[in-house]
């Protein structure tokens, strides 16, 4: 054998054997109307991969681009998760269920979302229904699971359609992310973690809109303390006060490291063990 493929087969053995292959990847960062639609920042939603369970979280428009972009295999997908409705966070679901299930050839795969999204005019077509292996309805206070990973949907949050996020718990960590809503005291008192990822639209304050401003998302950080904060799902205001700048000055201003996320980027779930 050469010391080339020798090398090489170690090299894989390594990789298959690292306990910390957790990750979430951005598929992208954009919230609200006018990022989504001039495709400034991408909207395909999170990719997580935890302890070998792939999860898909809120597949907004180019979730299917962004995924097969970066080689995200949705029929590795065990499930697909709707924080809400509304199409900047579930415009792409039937065709990841489509492809998530392999055209329909095999019946796999979960779907999580709130009853609003599944009934009067569900956002899931009739006929991919039957490819799933069954149909969730994300509830207050509900726990879940998804193969060895868990998850909750600790309080129905401020937004003019049914929406929850989620706190979930892997075998080494625990992170929330916390979908649209208005601020209000109910969302410190429910969600916490090593990590929390914010969608933080607006960049300031009093406003009509019910999405998150930077002074809401600066006291939910320092509230919940976590070890790392990431913000996304930006709206135009946030994304010409450039984030990684509103990023910084949140960590100096909380003590917490603040990151904004990017499109595409992926974040190892390793990086809170060294804090
Ligand atoms: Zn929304």
């Amino acid at each position: 054998m050469s010391n080339v493929l020798l090398w090489f087969i170690v090299i894989l053995a390594m990789e298959d054997k690292n306990p910390s292959s957790d990750s979430i990847t951005f598929l992208g960062t954009a919230g609200a109307r006018f990022t989504v639609t001039s495709q400034v920042l991408a909207s395909g939603g999170l990719w997580l991969n935890l302890n070998d369970t792939e999860i898909l979280i809120d597949p907004g428009p180019g979730c299917i681009v962004q995924s097969t972009k970066r080689k995200l295999r949705a029929d590795k997908l065990s499930a697909i998760i709707l924080s809400h409705r509304h199409l900047d966070h579930s415009a792409d679901v039937n065709i990841m269920v489509e492809a998530m299930s392999q055209g329909g050839l095999k019946r796999r795969g979960w779907l999580f979302a709130p009853a609003d999204a599944l009934e009067t005019e569900p956002v899931i077509f009739s006929y991919l229904k039957s490819y799933l292996e069954g149909i969730e309805v994300l509830k207050e206070g509900k726990s879940y699971s998804i193969g060895n990973i868990s998850f909750t949907t600790p309080i129905r949050h401020i937004h003019r359609v049914e929406t929850y996020g989620m706190l979930f718990r892997t075998g080494e960590h625990t992170f929330s992310y916390i979908a649209d809503s208005l601020y209000f005291d109910g969302l410190c008192h429910s969600y916490g973690g090593e990590l929390l990822i914010i969608n933080v639209v607006r960049l300031e304050a009093n406003h009509p809109y019910d999405h998150l401003s930077v002074p809401d998302a600066e006291h939910i950080i320092k509230e919940l303390k976590p070890k790392i904060a990431i913000l996304t799902h930006f709206g135009m205001t946030m994304w010409r006060a450039k984030p990684w700048q509103v990023a910084e000055r949140l960590s100096q201003e909380t003590g917490v490291r603040v990151i904004a996320a990017r499109d595409g980027m992926r974040f190892d779930l390793s990086q809170l063990d060294d804090i």
